[in-house]
């Protein structure tokens, strides 16, 4: 096992890059913990399966550098590094037994039968797939092919990295809970760096300790999930966590005080770069309240949806949309409201980037 560790890498599938936009990935910097569990969330296309496969091997990048400790494998063999690797589909070998196909990857290293038996039934029993070790891998449903595939990545006891790739997308709703909360214990068991790409939140912040959170080739944010959720550090993240995502409003700042529209919103603390001119505020629906009148953002509601654990209001205010998540009694749709947000959650953007930081406000 290992600390790994990526070094001004950049990727483009161009024979002749020319601007940024030629590069599937512009420029990433990030060390990934021995033994840590990692997401890495973003949206289709913006890179992830690149960023995996160079960690694995089967792409060489453009430029930089992979480091397995203090190692520099950027050019080795996917064979030489070390890792274990589970595809979006199935990678099994149908004519075998699903006993061979677990048994594969150690026997591949020739390790003792009496070892692989240990390790096969071990795995199988957290999968609970024992009552089909005998059955011949054709015969599965693409479930339990999957389950299999992902049972083949964590059969290495000595592997430095596990890494899936949105390997739950052939997975059956009702199984994906199952098998996203059998990984996180397979996590704590197993113990080895596990790198999990999705790009659902959801299976991100429920499997991870830390989530990467990848825009248009770049990380936007490395962090746990109460950090993503609690104090984006792009609007990006704001918008991509949460359900709703963060409320961001255009702004005007005058000399740190920040205005929407005609009223002045109290921001968590000191703008930081930003003294005057146009930039954002970001809210979460979750620190927005509603009253019938009082000091605050005047809005009117236009939608309530009922969500079952709350309520979720879309109030106008400014010609902007607003949300604000309720737990009790909500207004109706076409009333006046005042809006007001909870000011320690309030938080200023400026060309999507966080500017403002915690503390005695200015
Ligand atoms: P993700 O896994 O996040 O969906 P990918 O890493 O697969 O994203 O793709 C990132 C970008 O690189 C996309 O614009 C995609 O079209 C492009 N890309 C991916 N693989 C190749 C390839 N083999 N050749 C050319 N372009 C590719
Ligand atoms: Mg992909």
């Amino acid at each position: 096992m290992a600390q790994i560790k990526l070094s001004n890498l950049r990727h483009s599938y161009h024979p002749d890059p020319k601007g940024d936009a030629d590069y599937a990935l512009k420029k990433i910097d990030l060390t990934w913990e021995d033994g840590g569990a990692y997401a890495l969330l973003g949206p289709s296309g913006c890179g992830k399966s690149t960023l995996l496969n160079i960690i694995s091997g089967l792409l060489v990048p453009s430029e930089g550098k992979i480091l397995f400790d203090d190692q520099d494998v950027t050019t080795l063999p996917p064979a030489k590094r070390n890792i274990a690797q589970v595809f979006q589909f199935p990678v099994i070998y149908d004519t075998m037994t699903v006993y061979d196909n677990l048994a594969f990857p150690l026997r591949n290293r020739g390790r003792d039968e009496d070892i692989i038996k240990k390790r096969v039934t071990g795995i199988a029993e957290m999968l609970e797939v024992t009552d089909m070790l005998n059955v011949r891998a054709a015969n599965l449903s693409p479930d339990n092919k999957q389950k299999i595939s992902m049972g083949r990545g964590l059969v290495r006891e000595d592997v430095n990295v596990v890494m899936f790739d949105e390997p739950l997308t052939v997975i059956d709703p009702h199984l994906k809970w199952k098998l996203r909360s059998k990984l996180k214990e397979l996590h704590q068991r197993v113990k080895a760096t596990m790198i999990y790409v999705t790009h659902d939140q959801t299976e991100a912040l429920t499997f991870a300790d830390k989530v990467v959170v990848m825009q248009d080739g770049e990380i936007v944010q490395m962090g746990t999930p109460v950090e993503l959720f609690e104090r984006p550090t792009h609007t990006f993240v704001g918008h991509f966590i949460g359900s709703p995502g963060m409320n961001v409003l255009p702004c005007d700042v005058k000399e740190g005080a920040a205005f929407f529209g005609d009223a002045q919103v109290a921001l968590e603390g000191p703008a930081q770069g930003v003294a005057n001119g146009a930039a954002e505020i970001g809210i979460r629906p979750e620190f927005v309240t509603i009253e019938k009148s009082g000091a605050g953002v005047s809005a009117q509601v236009r939608k309530v949806s009922d969500v079952g654990r709350h309520k979720v209001v879309e109030a106008i205010a400014h010609n902007q949309r607003i949300h604000a998540i309720l737990e009790g009694e909500a207004p109706s749709a076409g009333e006046a409201v005042t809006l007001s947000f909870k000011q320690s959650q309030t938080r200023l953007y400026k060309d999507g980037w966080l500017a403002s930081t915690p503390g005695e406000a200015a």
